[in-house]
C-alpha cells in the first residue's frame, strides 16, 4: 500500500474539496476530500479518504446530505491556519 500524504501538509486549496456523499454507511454525510483523491476515485474507482479520516468509494453526488461534523471541524482548522 501507498501511503497516505498527511493531512497538515498538504495545501488548503488542494485540501479542501466539494463533498462526496458517503453511501456506505447507515449514516449519510458529505465528507471533504481533497481534489487529487475525488479525481483519482472518478477515474480509477479507487476509494478515497476525506480528510476525517473516512475511506470509501464515491458512488452518487453529494445532493441533500449533511456536511460531516469532523470533516466540517479540521476544514475550519486548516483554513483557519491557513489565514494566520
Ligand atoms: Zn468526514
Amino acid at each position: 500500500m501507498e501511503p497516505m500524504p498527511e493531512i497538515h501538509t498538504a495545501p488548503v486549496e488542494e485540501t479542501i474539496t466539494q463533498p462526496v456523499t458517503d453511501d456506505g454507511d447507515h449514516d449519510r454525510f458529505a465528507h471533504y476530500v481533497r481534489k487529487a483523491d475525488a479525481a483519482r476515485a472518478a477515474v480509477e474507482g479507487v476509494p478515497v479518504r476525506a480528510i476525517c479520516g473516512k475511506v470509501w468509494v464515491p458512488s452518487r453526488d453529494p445532493k441533500k446530505y449533511p456536511v460531516c461534523p469532523e470533516c466540517e471541524k479540521i476544514r475550519n482548522q486548516l483554513l483557519n491556519r491557513s489565514n494566520n
